[in-house]
């Protein structure tokens, strides 16, 4: 078994980056070389800035390389809990913001000619439990008068074509999508790259100084200038004084297996729909097929803050028994990869975006971001040129966390609420 991603595995590797050493003057400087900021440095150099990424390790190192390859539309909450959260129309202006996402990375990979088997899968959220299946049907109703049409609710009987694993009904949202995501980060860097952006990579930014309007970014390979910063590090915010963002962001731990190449018979009876698929548990499990027919299987597994081999190999164990217990067909498949990345939650797990400090901002996708980062990651490029502002989180309070300064000393308390909630919901 590899203890590696397996997007990173099976994706060539980024062959852009600049090799001089890290020096010059940029209009913006873009930190973290991620779905957001790849996204935001090809819109940048695509309107002629002068633009730099630098990326602390390989571009797709973070979350962008390691996630459950899920696009899916619509919002990862309920959309009536997040009306009453948000107020109705930031409710709806950030769930079309998610189906405008897809829609956004659907063209850069016809635009740029990515090869990341993208396709519209349509995603099922599955029913674990009787009771939870109530929730869901209001919440597809709301869904489905008010913002997404392109939503169905499927009884337990009609899931049979759909997953081989006795599931109590799910709601369809047909506009999800799928896609390789080594594939597509590598793609995007490239097509920035393309378009004039200078990639730096194991240039961590060590040190964030402003004077006279200028920013200067330094790194261990050396040192630049810019009239504007990204900061695009998600739930990997180290390095330089970000502090106001390490009090915001909670990095948790989300873990993923994924099977060898699974033969047709066994796709039969586990995937036959072939979706991206989420189960309804607060602790749940998100999985799919991969272009191989692996089954990718993720989850929280455990409330842990760290992902390495170590951590990671713990939750893989964790997650072999939950897809023993969904698929008793698989209880004995061999497992061919084990990895784990960390989430950038917030509070009320409501990404966020905007200026502060004198830095421009997108992180806080909360497990819900592969598609969302792109999006937000242009928006924010267009934000910085001065162009009309799309921002759908413009203006939401961000509060500190409190007690919170970086280590998420809380987790372990949290994973032990929500085990507890899923007993007795
Ligand atoms: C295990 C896992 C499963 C997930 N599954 C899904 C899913 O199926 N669907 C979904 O929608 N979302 C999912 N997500 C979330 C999604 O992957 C993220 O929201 C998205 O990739 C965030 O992209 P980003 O560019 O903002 O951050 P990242 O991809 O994390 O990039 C941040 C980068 O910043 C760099 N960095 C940090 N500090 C510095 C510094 N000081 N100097 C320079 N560089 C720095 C890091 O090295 C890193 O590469 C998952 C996440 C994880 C971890």
């Amino acid at each position: 078994m590899k203890f590696e991603s397996y997007w990173h595995d099976t994706a060539s590797k980024f062959a852009g980056a600049c090799v001089d050493p890290v020096d010059g003057r940029y209009d913006v400087v873009v930190i973290g070389g991620g779905f957001t900021g790849l996204a935001a440095a090809r819109q940048l150099a695509k309107s002629g800035a002068r633009v730099a990424v630098l990326e602390a390790n390989h571009v797709g190192w973070g979350a962008s390389g390691r996630n459950g390859g899920h696009l899916n539309n619509g919002l990862a909450h309920s959309f009536i809990a997040a009306k009453a959260e948000l107020g109705k129309e930031r409710a709806v202006a950030l769930y079309r913001a998610l189906d405008d996402s897809i829609d956004t990375i659907e063209k850069i990979v016809a635009e740029e000619k990515i090869d990341c088997d993208f396709r519209r899968a349509g995603k099922l959220k599955l029913a674990s439990k009787p009771q939870h299946f109530d929730a869901i049907a209001r919440n597809f109703e709301a869904v489905h008068r008010e913002v997404d049409p392109d939503t169905a609710l499927l009884r337990a009987d009609e899931l049979k074509t759909e997953v081989g694993s006795p599931f109590h009904g799910a709601m369809l949202s047909k506009k999800s999508a799928m896609m390789h995501m080594g594939r597509y980060v590598v793609g995007l860097a490239d097509a920035a790259v393309r378009h004039g952006a200078t990639i730096f990579e194991r240039a961590s930014v060590t040190r964030h100084t402003v004077s006279s309007a200028k920013h200067r970014l330094e790194t261990s390979r050396g040192e630049v200038t810019a009239d504007h910063v990204l900061v695009a590090t998600g739930a990997y915010t180290s390095g330089a004084s970000f502090n106001y963002f390490r009090r915001r962001i909670i990095a948790v731990g989300s873990f993923l297996i994924a099977t060898r190449p699974l033969t047709a018979a066994e796709v039969a009876a586990t995937m036959p729909g072939n979706r991206t698929c989420t189960t309804s548990m607060n602790i749940g499990n998100y999985f799919r097929l991969s272009p191989d027919n692996r089954l990718i299987f993720g989850g929280r597994a455990r409330f842990a803050a760290t992902s390495d081999q170590r951590s990671d190999a713990k939750s893989g164990a964790i997650l072999r028994a939950s897809l023993a217990q969904i698929f008793p067909q698989l209880a004995n498949v061999e497992i061919d990869y084990c990895w784990g990345g960390l989430v950038d939650m917030t509070k009320d797990r409501f990404p966020r975006a905007g200026y502060v400090d004198g830095v421009w901002y997108a992180m806080g996708y909360s497990g819900h971001g592969a598609q969302l980062s792109t999006h937000l990651g242009m928006i924010m490029a267009d934000a910085i040129l001065g162009k009309a502002d799309r921002n759908p989180l413009k203006g939401l309070e961000w509060p500190a966390v409190p007690g919170h300064f970086g280590k998420p000393w809380f987790l372990p308390l949290v994973g032990l609420y929500y085990k507890t909630l899923d007993r007795f919901q």
